[in-house]
């Protein structure tokens, strides 16, 4: 039986706790003060294909939690802060983090399809947030084409995908055209949390002359829907190589079937398993916290189950910006 959401067939993405009501995404217990305390200080977006996955009965459901807004946002763990990853100290020019000498990072504008309720730029990213105006792009680039150890162009934010095809494909032609710029690499929530953006306008603005990947962001094999599948067999026609990246949360991937679902899930998809991120401490995620303990030994769990192509290689952010460190996989083979 289709459930509510599903039934309305929804056709444009919900972005305050109203509508989310209204759409039945909400359990009727839901405490709407707080929900509305916490729209007032983080973003929401549910697009139509998130919105058609949730189940309201299921008080344990994956995609709720990852997108549907929780009171307990607002309670801030001692351990958290504000910018985990320490992004400002290493911002050379507007939108630019230079973090580790052969590679640097490209925040073009801070919108995302969705809002996720863990995500480790929860302070800055909203609709309205961050769009490097052509002047700032400009500055970026040539901060890009005078820094020639750097030779990989990370573009982030926020979602590049959110930028219109013919702006994303000027600004990646701009970077490919740098002679000393090897790769090209975006990351993206789109194909799985907004499939149908992913057209042949994007897939055109993505065919470009140097190699590109694109790490899809995902994190419950039930975000691979046929319309994402579509959209990732749409990428890798244009030539793109495909990389997963997730992030291990309580509630969501948090057991080893789970992890095996969504490695599985992704290799059909032609995306190969990549990173798989530590939760970052930012303010009011501590309910998905899953220590770095239980996450080698799930890890652990797959070995022998899953083909090696499954492996992400785990990993967690150190404090104030020192980068990221391998937690695992690790194993005992006997
Ligand atoms: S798509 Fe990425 S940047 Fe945007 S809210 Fe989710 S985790 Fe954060």
């Amino acid at each position: 039986m289709p459930h509510p959401a599903a039934a309305r067939n929804l056709s444009r993405t919900l972005r305050d706790t109203a509508s989310l009501s209204e759409a039945g995404l909400l359990p009727p217990s839901a405490d709407l003060a707080g929900l509305e305390a916490v729209q007032a200080r983080y973003a929401i977006a549910v697009t139509p294909a998130m919105a058609a996955l949730i189940d309201p009965a299921d008080p344990r459901d994956p995609i709720v939690a990852q997108y549907i807004p929780d009171p307990a946002e607002l309670v801030t763990a001692p351990h958290e802060i504000e910018d985990p990853t320490a992004d400002a100290p290493f911002t050379p020019v507007p939108g630019v983090v230079h973090r580790y000498p052969d590679r640097a990072l490209l925040k073009p504008l801070l919108a995302c399809p969705v809002y996720c309720r863990f995500c480790f730029r929860r302070e800055v990213v909203g609709p309205d947030g961050g769009l490097l105006t052509t002047e700032q792009l400009e500055t970026a680039i040539a901060w890009f084409e005078r820094t020639p150890q750097v030779r990989e162009v990370i573009l982030t934010g926020g979602d590049p995908l959110m930028l219109s095809p013919r702006r994303l494909a000027w600004l990646l032609e701009r970077l490919a055209a740098i002679p000393h710029i090897e790769i090209l690499r975006i990351h993206s929530r789109v194909p799985v949390a907004d499939p149908a953006r992913v057209n042949a306008a994007l897939a055109a603005a993505l065919t470009v002359e140097k190699p590109l990947y694109l790490c899809v962001h995902a994190n419950h094999a039930r975000e691979f829907t046929a319309e994402a599948m579509a959209a990732l067999r749409q990428l890798t026609g244009a030539g793109v190589v495909l990389l997963g990246q997730s992030v291990l949360l309580r509630g969501v991937n948090d057991k080893a079937e789970a992890l095996e679902d969504l490695f599985r899930a992704m290799l059909r998809g032609r995306v190969k398993p990549y990173y798989l991120h530590q939760l970052d401490p930012a303010p009011g995620t501590a309910r998905f916290e899953v220590p770095p303990e239980e996450g080698r030994a799930l890890l652990a769990a797959l070995r022998f189950r899953v083909t090696g192509l499954a492996w992400p290689t785990y990993v967690q952010e150190r404090p104030n910006g020192g980068g990221k460190a391998v937690v695992g996989p690790v194993w005992r083979d006997s």
